[in-house]
Protein backbone atom coordinates (compact mmCIF):
# COMPACT_ATOMS: atom_id res chain seq x y z
CA UNK A 1 0.00 0.00 0.00
CA UNK A 2 1.78 3.52 -0.84
CA UNK A 3 -0.01 6.80 -0.13
CA UNK A 4 -0.22 9.89 -0.91
CA UNK A 5 -1.84 13.62 0.43
CA UNK A 6 -2.26 16.25 -1.89
CA UNK A 7 -3.47 19.70 -0.53
CA UNK A 8 -4.72 22.46 -3.05
CA UNK A 9 -5.08 25.73 -1.44
CA UNK A 10 -6.91 28.63 -2.19
CA UNK A 11 -7.66 31.92 -0.62
CA UNK A 12 -11.22 30.42 -0.58
CA UNK A 13 -11.25 26.99 0.74
CA UNK A 14 -8.55 24.09 0.70
CA UNK A 15 -9.11 21.11 0.01
CA UNK A 16 -7.22 17.26 1.21
CA UNK A 17 -7.02 14.61 -1.28
CA UNK A 18 -6.05 11.16 -0.06
CA UNK A 19 -5.01 8.74 -2.51
CA UNK A 20 -4.28 5.26 -1.88
CA UNK A 21 -2.44 2.98 -5.06
CA UNK A 22 -3.52 5.72 -7.29
CA UNK A 23 -6.63 6.16 -6.24
CA UNK A 24 -8.78 8.73 -4.51
CA UNK A 25 -9.77 7.62 -0.97
CA UNK A 26 -10.90 10.68 1.46
CA UNK A 27 -11.56 13.80 0.47
CA UNK A 28 -11.79 16.89 2.98
CA UNK A 29 -13.02 20.12 2.24
CA UNK A 30 -12.98 23.52 4.51
CA UNK A 31 -14.21 26.69 3.32
CA UNK A 32 -12.22 30.23 4.61
CA UNK A 33 -15.78 31.71 5.41
CA UNK A 34 -17.33 29.16 7.73
CA UNK A 35 -14.35 28.64 9.39
CA UNK A 36 -15.42 30.48 12.60
CA UNK A 37 -13.31 31.80 15.81
CA UNK A 38 -14.46 28.91 18.20
CA UNK A 39 -11.48 27.90 20.07
CA UNK A 40 -9.44 30.54 19.12
CA UNK A 41 -7.06 31.85 22.41
CA UNK A 42 -6.95 35.28 23.30
CA UNK A 43 -5.06 37.92 25.13
CA UNK A 44 -7.65 40.26 26.27
CA UNK A 45 -8.66 43.04 28.28
CA UNK A 46 -11.81 43.83 30.61
CA UNK A 47 -13.60 46.83 29.38
CA UNK A 48 -16.51 46.97 31.47
CA UNK A 49 -17.79 44.87 34.54
CA UNK A 50 -21.16 44.20 34.98
CA UNK A 51 -22.30 43.36 38.53
CA UNK A 52 -25.89 42.95 38.12
CA UNK A 53 -25.52 40.19 35.04
CA UNK A 54 -22.01 38.75 36.68
CA UNK A 55 -20.77 39.20 33.64
CA UNK A 56 -17.78 41.58 32.03
CA UNK A 57 -17.38 42.98 28.33
CA UNK A 58 -13.57 41.91 27.05
CA UNK A 59 -11.61 43.30 23.98
CA UNK A 60 -9.86 40.69 21.90
CA UNK A 61 -9.35 42.96 18.92
CA UNK A 62 -12.30 42.12 17.15
CA UNK A 63 -14.87 44.95 16.04
CA UNK A 64 -17.45 43.86 18.90
CA UNK A 65 -16.69 43.40 22.36
CA UNK A 66 -16.77 39.91 23.64
CA UNK A 67 -18.95 38.86 26.73
CA UNK A 68 -17.68 36.13 29.31
CA UNK A 69 -19.58 35.34 32.41
CA UNK A 70 -18.59 34.63 35.86
CA UNK A 71 -18.81 31.16 35.54
CA UNK A 72 -16.31 30.96 33.52
CA UNK A 73 -13.99 33.32 35.16
CA UNK A 74 -14.43 31.00 38.57
CA UNK A 75 -11.86 27.98 38.81
CA UNK A 76 -13.52 25.13 37.53
CA UNK A 77 -13.16 23.01 41.03
CA UNK A 78 -15.15 25.65 42.64
CA UNK A 79 -17.87 23.90 44.31
CA UNK A 80 -21.10 24.09 42.22
CA UNK A 81 -24.06 26.86 43.18
CA UNK A 82 -21.29 28.73 44.84
CA UNK A 83 -20.52 31.98 42.51
CA UNK A 84 -18.73 34.07 43.31
CA UNK A 85 -19.22 37.73 41.88
CA UNK A 86 -18.17 39.19 39.04
CA UNK A 87 -16.25 42.33 41.11
CA UNK A 88 -14.32 39.97 43.13
CA UNK A 89 -12.72 38.10 39.75
CA UNK A 90 -12.48 41.09 37.53
CA UNK A 91 -11.38 44.60 37.01
CA UNK A 92 -11.69 47.29 34.72
CA UNK A 93 -8.13 47.50 33.09
CA UNK A 94 -7.12 43.54 34.25
CA UNK A 95 -5.53 41.77 31.21
CA UNK A 96 -6.89 38.39 31.28
CA UNK A 97 -6.21 34.84 28.75
CA UNK A 98 -9.76 33.93 27.19
CA UNK A 99 -10.74 31.34 24.56
CA UNK A 100 -13.87 31.83 22.39
CA UNK A 101 -16.72 29.18 23.34
CA UNK A 102 -19.07 30.64 21.03
CA UNK A 103 -18.71 32.83 17.43
CA UNK A 104 -20.20 36.12 17.48
CA UNK A 105 -23.33 36.07 15.78
CA UNK A 106 -25.13 39.41 14.20
CA UNK A 107 -24.57 42.14 17.12
CA UNK A 108 -23.65 40.12 19.78
CA UNK A 109 -20.21 39.54 20.66
CA UNK A 110 -18.58 36.41 20.63
CA UNK A 111 -18.73 34.19 24.59
CA UNK A 112 -15.41 33.49 26.00
CA UNK A 113 -14.08 31.58 28.58
CA UNK A 114 -10.71 31.38 30.85
CA UNK A 115 -10.90 27.37 31.21
CA UNK A 116 -8.39 26.96 27.99
CA UNK A 117 -8.25 23.60 26.00
CA UNK A 118 -6.86 22.52 23.06
CA UNK A 119 -7.86 19.59 21.21
CA UNK A 120 -6.39 17.33 18.56
CA UNK A 121 -7.13 14.12 17.08
CA UNK A 122 -7.85 11.65 20.51
CA UNK A 123 -7.45 14.13 22.97
CA UNK A 124 -8.33 17.34 24.31
CA UNK A 125 -5.80 18.82 26.62
CA UNK A 126 -7.77 20.92 29.69
CA UNK A 127 -5.24 23.56 30.99
CA UNK A 128 -7.19 24.03 34.79
CA UNK A 129 -8.16 20.87 35.03
CA UNK A 130 -5.51 17.87 36.41
CA UNK A 131 -8.47 14.82 35.79
CA UNK A 132 -8.13 12.57 32.89
CA UNK A 133 -11.92 12.34 31.37
CA UNK A 134 -13.17 9.80 29.13
CA UNK A 135 -15.81 11.17 26.32
CA UNK A 136 -19.61 9.35 27.78
CA UNK A 137 -19.72 8.23 24.13
CA UNK A 138 -17.20 5.77 24.46
CA UNK A 139 -19.68 3.32 26.54
CA UNK A 140 -17.56 0.14 26.54
CA UNK A 141 -16.11 -0.07 30.26
CA UNK A 142 -13.39 -2.40 29.64
CA UNK A 143 -12.33 0.34 26.67
CA UNK A 144 -12.78 3.08 29.28
CA UNK A 145 -10.44 1.67 31.55
CA UNK A 146 -7.83 1.27 28.47
CA UNK A 147 -7.69 4.32 27.56
CA UNK A 148 -7.62 6.34 31.37
CA UNK A 149 -4.63 3.65 32.29
CA UNK A 150 -3.09 4.47 28.58
CA UNK A 151 -3.29 8.02 29.46
CA UNK A 152 -2.16 8.39 32.92
CA UNK A 153 0.99 6.76 31.96
CA UNK A 154 1.43 9.02 28.67
CA UNK A 155 1.03 11.91 31.28
CA UNK A 156 3.18 11.06 33.94
CA UNK A 157 6.10 10.05 31.51
CA UNK A 158 5.51 13.35 29.30
CA UNK A 159 3.28 15.65 31.30
CA UNK A 160 4.72 15.57 34.97
CA UNK A 161 5.14 19.33 36.05
CA UNK A 162 3.57 20.96 33.34
CA UNK A 163 -0.28 20.37 35.59
CA UNK A 164 -3.42 20.18 33.12
CA UNK A 165 -4.93 17.18 32.20
CA UNK A 166 -6.58 15.20 29.35
CA UNK A 167 -10.14 14.42 27.80
CA UNK A 168 -10.38 11.20 25.64
CA UNK A 169 -12.06 12.07 22.70
CA UNK A 170 -14.45 9.37 20.88
CA UNK A 171 -12.62 8.90 17.95
CA UNK A 172 -9.53 7.63 20.66
CA UNK A 173 -11.72 4.42 20.62
CA UNK A 174 -9.42 1.57 19.71
CA UNK A 175 -6.52 3.67 19.41
CA UNK A 176 -2.68 2.08 20.72
CA UNK A 177 -0.84 3.20 23.14
CA UNK A 178 1.28 5.16 20.58
CA UNK A 179 -0.85 6.95 18.89
CA UNK A 180 -2.29 8.39 21.87
CA UNK A 181 1.57 9.55 23.18
CA UNK A 182 2.24 10.51 19.90
CA UNK A 183 -0.72 12.87 19.79
CA UNK A 184 -0.08 13.83 23.54
CA UNK A 185 3.47 14.69 22.60
CA UNK A 186 2.09 17.08 19.82
CA UNK A 187 -0.28 18.81 22.36
CA UNK A 188 2.19 19.20 25.50
CA UNK A 189 4.42 20.95 22.66
CA UNK A 190 1.75 23.58 20.99
CA UNK A 191 0.78 24.51 24.85
CA UNK A 192 4.00 25.20 25.77
CA UNK A 193 3.71 27.67 22.86
CA UNK A 194 0.61 29.05 23.91
CA UNK A 195 2.01 29.37 27.68
CA UNK A 196 5.02 31.33 26.29
CA UNK A 197 3.07 33.32 24.48
CA UNK A 198 0.62 34.35 27.34
CA UNK A 199 3.32 36.45 28.78
CA UNK A 200 4.48 37.79 24.94
CA UNK A 201 1.74 38.66 23.63
CA UNK A 202 -0.08 42.71 23.66
CA UNK A 203 -2.97 43.10 24.82
CA UNK A 204 -6.16 42.33 22.80
CA UNK A 205 -4.20 39.75 20.29
CA UNK A 206 -4.35 36.30 19.13
CA UNK A 207 -2.13 33.72 21.23
CA UNK A 208 -3.18 30.55 19.87
CA UNK A 209 -5.89 29.60 16.59
CA UNK A 210 -7.00 26.10 15.83
CA UNK A 211 -4.72 24.64 13.11
CA UNK A 212 -5.93 25.54 9.17
CA UNK A 213 -7.20 21.90 8.01
CA UNK A 214 -4.34 21.37 5.55
CA UNK A 215 -2.19 21.30 9.09
CA UNK A 216 -4.41 19.33 11.01
CA UNK A 217 -4.69 17.05 7.58
CA UNK A 218 -1.01 16.13 9.12
CA UNK A 219 -1.84 15.44 12.22
CA UNK A 220 -4.46 13.23 11.79
CA UNK A 221 -4.28 11.25 8.44
CA UNK A 222 -0.28 10.69 8.73
CA UNK A 223 0.30 7.25 8.57
CA UNK A 224 3.50 5.38 8.30
CA UNK A 225 1.86 4.02 4.20
CA UNK A 226 1.94 7.77 3.45
CA UNK A 227 4.80 8.25 1.15
CA UNK A 228 4.51 12.34 0.10
CA UNK A 229 2.27 15.11 0.97
CA UNK A 230 2.41 17.82 -2.21
CA UNK A 231 1.01 21.07 -1.46
CA UNK A 232 0.14 23.68 -4.92
CA UNK A 233 0.70 26.78 -2.67
CA UNK A 234 4.26 27.72 -1.75
CA UNK A 235 3.72 30.31 1.08
CA UNK A 236 1.85 27.29 2.70
CA UNK A 237 4.47 24.88 1.36
CA UNK A 238 6.68 26.98 4.02
CA UNK A 239 4.34 27.16 6.94
CA UNK A 240 3.24 23.05 6.39
CA UNK A 241 7.25 22.23 6.50
CA UNK A 242 7.79 24.79 9.33
CA UNK A 243 5.17 23.17 11.49
CA UNK A 244 6.18 19.52 10.58
CA UNK A 245 9.70 20.11 11.82
CA UNK A 246 8.42 22.15 15.14
CA UNK A 247 5.52 19.38 15.67
CA UNK A 248 5.85 16.18 13.81
CA UNK A 249 9.70 15.51 12.64
CA UNK A 250 9.30 12.54 11.33
CA UNK A 251 7.03 13.95 8.76
CA UNK A 252 9.45 17.07 6.97
CA UNK A 253 11.43 14.79 4.39
CA UNK A 254 7.79 14.10 3.10
CA UNK A 255 6.57 17.08 2.26
CA UNK A 256 7.00 18.82 -0.99
CA UNK A 257 5.81 21.53 -3.21
CA UNK A 258 3.90 21.11 -6.34
CA UNK A 259 4.51 23.94 -9.15
CA UNK A 260 3.09 21.74 -11.58
CA UNK A 261 1.11 23.68 -14.68
CA UNK A 262 -1.58 21.31 -14.20
CA UNK A 263 -4.09 22.00 -11.46
CA UNK A 264 -2.53 19.40 -8.63
CA UNK A 265 -6.13 17.67 -8.65
CA UNK A 266 -6.04 16.55 -11.84
CA UNK A 267 -3.33 14.38 -10.47
CA UNK A 268 -4.90 10.80 -10.03
CA UNK A 269 -7.99 12.32 -11.62
CA UNK A 270 -8.91 13.64 -7.94
CA UNK A 271 -11.44 16.03 -9.59
CA UNK A 272 -13.17 13.76 -11.72
CA UNK A 273 -13.97 11.39 -8.35
CA UNK A 274 -15.22 14.07 -6.12
CA UNK A 275 -17.20 15.01 -9.06
CA UNK A 276 -18.16 11.85 -9.18
CA UNK A 277 -18.95 11.15 -5.52
CA UNK A 278 -21.71 13.47 -5.51
CA UNK A 279 -23.41 11.31 -7.81
CA UNK A 280 -26.14 8.98 -6.78
CA UNK A 281 -24.83 6.14 -9.26
CA UNK A 282 -21.80 4.52 -8.90
CA UNK A 283 -20.24 2.25 -12.11
CA UNK A 284 -18.54 -0.63 -11.59
CA UNK A 285 -16.28 -1.92 -14.23
CA UNK A 286 -17.99 -5.45 -14.32
CA UNK A 287 -20.74 -3.87 -16.19
CA UNK A 288 -23.14 -3.56 -12.47
CA UNK A 289 -23.23 -0.19 -10.40
CA UNK A 290 -24.33 0.82 -6.88
CA UNK A 291 -27.20 3.31 -5.92
CA UNK A 292 -26.23 5.20 -2.95
CA UNK A 293 -28.95 7.64 -1.18
CA UNK A 294 -28.53 9.37 1.63
CA UNK A 295 -31.87 9.75 4.01
CA UNK A 296 -32.26 11.43 7.12
CA UNK A 297 -32.52 7.90 8.91
CA UNK A 298 -30.09 6.25 6.92
CA UNK A 299 -27.89 5.44 3.83
CA UNK A 300 -29.08 2.72 1.20
CA UNK A 301 -27.15 1.12 -1.00
CA UNK A 302 -28.08 -0.43 -3.73
CA UNK A 303 -26.64 -3.18 -5.72
CA UNK A 304 -27.10 -3.84 -9.82
CA UNK A 305 -25.70 -6.15 -12.02
CA UNK A 306 -25.68 -4.03 -15.77
CA UNK A 307 -28.48 -5.03 -18.16
CA UNK A 308 -28.51 -8.19 -19.53
CA UNK A 309 -26.12 -10.65 -18.01
CA UNK A 310 -27.14 -13.56 -19.57
CA UNK A 311 -28.52 -16.97 -18.39
CA UNK A 312 -24.93 -19.41 -18.21
CA UNK A 313 -23.26 -18.33 -14.88
CA UNK A 314 -25.83 -15.83 -13.58
CA UNK A 315 -24.64 -16.84 -10.23
CA UNK A 316 -21.00 -16.74 -11.33
CA UNK A 317 -22.13 -12.91 -12.98
CA UNK A 318 -23.79 -11.90 -9.47
CA UNK A 319 -20.80 -13.31 -7.22
CA UNK A 320 -18.22 -11.04 -9.16
CA UNK A 321 -20.55 -8.03 -9.18
CA UNK A 322 -21.04 -8.39 -5.42
CA UNK A 323 -17.61 -8.70 -4.55
CA UNK A 324 -16.33 -5.52 -6.93
CA UNK A 325 -19.22 -3.77 -4.79
CA UNK A 326 -18.14 -4.86 -1.76
CA UNK A 327 -15.04 -3.19 -2.36
CA UNK A 328 -16.50 -0.31 -4.00
CA UNK A 329 -19.13 0.31 -1.16
CA UNK A 330 -15.98 0.37 1.41
CA UNK A 331 -14.21 3.39 -0.54
CA UNK A 332 -17.29 4.89 -1.04
CA UNK A 333 -18.91 5.39 2.55
CA UNK A 334 -14.81 6.55 3.46
CA UNK A 335 -14.82 9.02 0.18
CA UNK A 336 -18.31 10.33 0.27
CA UNK A 337 -18.09 10.42 4.53
CA UNK A 338 -21.22 8.74 5.10
CA UNK A 339 -22.23 8.08 8.60
CA UNK A 340 -24.71 6.63 10.94
CA UNK A 341 -26.83 3.33 9.81
CA UNK A 342 -25.81 1.75 6.22
CA UNK A 343 -27.80 -1.12 4.84
CA UNK A 344 -26.61 -2.92 1.79
CA UNK A 345 -28.64 -4.61 -0.35
CA UNK A 346 -26.43 -7.03 -2.46
CA UNK A 347 -27.62 -9.30 -5.75
CA UNK A 348 -29.09 -12.48 -4.02
CA UNK A 349 -27.34 -15.33 -4.53
CA UNK A 350 -27.84 -18.43 -3.96
CA UNK A 351 -25.03 -19.97 -2.63
CA UNK A 352 -24.38 -19.50 1.12
CA UNK A 353 -20.38 -19.81 0.46
CA UNK A 354 -20.70 -16.97 -2.10
CA UNK A 355 -22.88 -14.56 0.84
CA UNK A 356 -19.77 -15.40 3.21
CA UNK A 357 -17.26 -14.59 0.85
CA UNK A 358 -18.75 -11.12 0.01
CA UNK A 359 -18.94 -10.27 3.50
CA UNK A 360 -15.48 -10.85 4.11
CA UNK A 361 -14.45 -8.96 0.85
CA UNK A 362 -16.62 -6.28 2.86
CA UNK A 363 -15.27 -6.41 6.15
CA UNK A 364 -11.35 -6.58 4.94
CA UNK A 365 -11.79 -3.42 2.63
CA UNK A 366 -13.70 -1.44 5.56
CA UNK A 367 -10.88 -2.04 8.06
CA UNK A 368 -8.80 0.64 6.01
CA UNK A 369 -11.32 2.87 6.85
CA UNK A 370 -10.09 5.35 10.13
CA UNK A 371 -13.88 5.95 10.90
CA UNK A 372 -14.71 3.23 13.20
CA UNK A 373 -17.36 1.03 11.93
CA UNK A 374 -19.01 -2.02 12.33
CA UNK A 375 -20.60 -4.68 10.40
CA UNK A 376 -23.67 -5.68 12.60
CA UNK A 377 -25.25 -8.37 10.39
CA UNK A 378 -27.51 -9.65 7.41
CA UNK A 379 -31.17 -8.98 8.14
CA UNK A 380 -33.71 -11.83 7.24
CA UNK A 381 -34.38 -10.07 3.99
CA UNK A 382 -30.65 -10.11 3.27
CA UNK A 383 -29.66 -6.87 3.93
CA UNK A 384 -26.62 -5.92 5.68
CA UNK A 385 -26.26 -3.40 7.70
CA UNK A 386 -23.76 -1.35 9.17
CA UNK A 387 -22.65 1.30 11.40
CA UNK A 388 -20.21 3.89 10.86
CA UNK A 389 -19.13 6.54 13.14
CA UNK A 390 -20.21 10.26 12.36
CA UNK A 391 -17.71 12.67 12.48
CA UNK A 392 -17.73 15.70 10.56
CA UNK A 393 -20.59 16.61 7.40
CA UNK A 394 -20.92 14.24 4.63
CA UNK A 395 -19.29 15.68 1.01
CA UNK A 396 -22.39 16.21 -0.34
CA UNK A 397 -23.24 18.21 3.00
CA UNK A 398 -20.30 20.14 2.94
CA UNK A 399 -21.08 21.31 -0.69
CA UNK A 400 -24.61 20.96 -1.67
CA UNK A 401 -28.18 21.82 -0.44
CA UNK A 402 -31.17 20.50 -1.14
CA UNK A 403 -32.87 20.74 -4.73
CA UNK A 404 -35.27 23.98 -4.63
CA UNK A 405 -36.60 22.82 -7.62
CA UNK A 406 -38.35 19.47 -6.33
CA UNK A 407 -37.79 20.33 -2.84
CA UNK A 408 -35.41 17.81 -1.90
CA UNK A 409 -37.63 14.77 -3.05
CA UNK A 410 -35.64 14.15 -5.68
CA UNK A 411 -39.14 13.98 -8.56
CA UNK A 412 -40.98 16.16 -10.10
CA UNK A 413 -44.73 15.87 -11.14
CA UNK A 414 -44.43 15.18 -14.77
CA UNK A 415 -46.16 17.56 -17.59
CA UNK A 416 -48.73 15.76 -17.58
CA UNK A 417 -49.73 16.37 -13.92
CA UNK A 418 -49.00 19.86 -14.04
CA UNK A 419 -51.22 20.16 -17.04
CA UNK A 420 -54.43 18.58 -15.49
CA UNK A 421 -53.46 20.63 -12.30
CA UNK A 422 -54.03 24.09 -14.23
CA UNK A 423 -57.33 22.84 -16.37
CA UNK A 424 -58.50 21.97 -13.17
CA UNK A 425 -57.44 25.17 -11.64
CA UNK A 426 -59.13 26.92 -14.29
CA UNK A 427 -62.41 25.19 -13.94
CA UNK A 428 -62.26 26.42 -10.15
CA UNK A 429 -61.29 29.84 -10.95
CA UNK A 430 -64.08 30.33 -13.68
CA UNK A 431 -67.22 29.23 -10.67
CA UNK A 432 -66.03 31.57 -8.10
CA UNK A 433 -64.82 34.49 -10.60
CA UNK A 434 -65.85 34.31 -14.21
CA UNK A 435 -62.91 36.54 -15.64
CA UNK A 436 -63.05 37.75 -18.96
CA UNK A 437 -60.05 35.90 -20.32
CA UNK A 438 -57.43 33.47 -18.69
CA UNK A 439 -53.67 33.69 -19.31
CA UNK A 440 -51.23 30.30 -18.22
CA UNK A 441 -47.96 30.76 -17.85
CA UNK A 442 -46.14 27.43 -17.35
CA UNK A 443 -42.57 25.99 -18.73
CA UNK A 444 -41.95 25.18 -21.66
CA UNK A 445 -42.65 21.57 -20.94
CA UNK A 446 -45.89 22.16 -19.50
CA UNK A 447 -46.96 24.83 -22.58
CA UNK A 448 -45.92 22.78 -25.08
CA UNK A 449 -47.92 19.68 -24.03
CA UNK A 450 -50.98 22.04 -23.07
CA UNK A 451 -50.64 23.03 -27.12
CA UNK A 452 -49.95 19.22 -28.42
CA UNK A 453 -50.95 16.23 -26.72
CA UNK A 454 -53.35 18.04 -24.37
CA UNK A 455 -55.21 20.18 -27.00
CA UNK A 456 -58.02 18.51 -27.08
CA UNK A 457 -58.88 18.87 -23.38
CA UNK A 458 -57.56 22.58 -23.59
CA UNK A 459 -60.43 22.91 -26.62
CA UNK A 460 -63.23 21.63 -24.50
CA UNK A 461 -62.48 23.43 -21.84
CA UNK A 462 -62.65 26.48 -23.57
CA UNK A 463 -65.88 25.30 -25.71
CA UNK A 464 -67.81 24.91 -21.90
CA UNK A 465 -66.28 28.29 -20.23
CA UNK A 466 -67.06 29.99 -23.91
CA UNK A 467 -63.43 31.84 -23.61
CA UNK A 468 -60.16 31.64 -25.17
CA UNK A 469 -56.67 30.30 -22.78
CA UNK A 470 -53.39 32.02 -23.69
CA UNK A 471 -50.64 30.32 -23.06
CA UNK A 472 -47.11 32.04 -22.21
CA UNK A 473 -43.47 30.47 -21.91
CA UNK A 474 -41.66 31.31 -18.57
CA UNK A 475 -37.96 30.40 -18.88
CA UNK A 476 -37.27 30.71 -15.54
CA UNK A 477 -40.45 28.64 -14.43
CA UNK A 478 -39.60 24.81 -13.37
CA UNK A 479 -41.78 22.26 -14.64
CA UNK A 480 -43.93 22.13 -11.18
CA UNK A 481 -44.59 25.88 -11.28
CA UNK A 482 -47.04 27.75 -13.31
CA UNK A 483 -49.58 30.59 -12.79
CA UNK A 484 -53.15 31.40 -13.98
CA UNK A 485 -53.55 35.36 -14.57
CA UNK A 486 -57.42 36.68 -14.71
CA UNK A 487 -58.20 39.39 -16.42
ZN1 LIG B 1 -34.52 18.10 -7.32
Amino acid sequence: MSGEVLINLTPMETRVAVVENGVLQEAYIERSRRRGIVGNIYKGKVIRVLPGMQAAFIDIGLERAAFIHAQEVMPPNTPHGELVSISQLLHQGQSLVVQVAKDPIGSKGARLTTHLSIPSRYLVYMADSPHTGVSLRIEDEAERERLRKIVDACHEEFASGIGGGFIIRTVAEGAGRDEIAQDMQFLLRLWQKVDEQRGHAGIATLIYDDLPLFMRTLRDVMRDDIERVRIDSRENYFRLKQFACEFMPNIESHIEYYPGERPIFDLFSVEDELQKSLQRKVQLKSGGYLVIDQTEAMTTIDVNTGGFVGHRNLEETIFKTNLEAATAIARQLRLRNLGGIIIIDFIDMEESEHQRQVLRVLEKALERDHAKNKLTGVTELGLVQLTRKRTRESLEQVLCEPCHICQGRGTLKTPETVCYEILREIMRNERAYAPEKYTVLASQAVVDRLLDEESAAVADLEGFIGKTIRFQVENHYSQEQYDIVLM
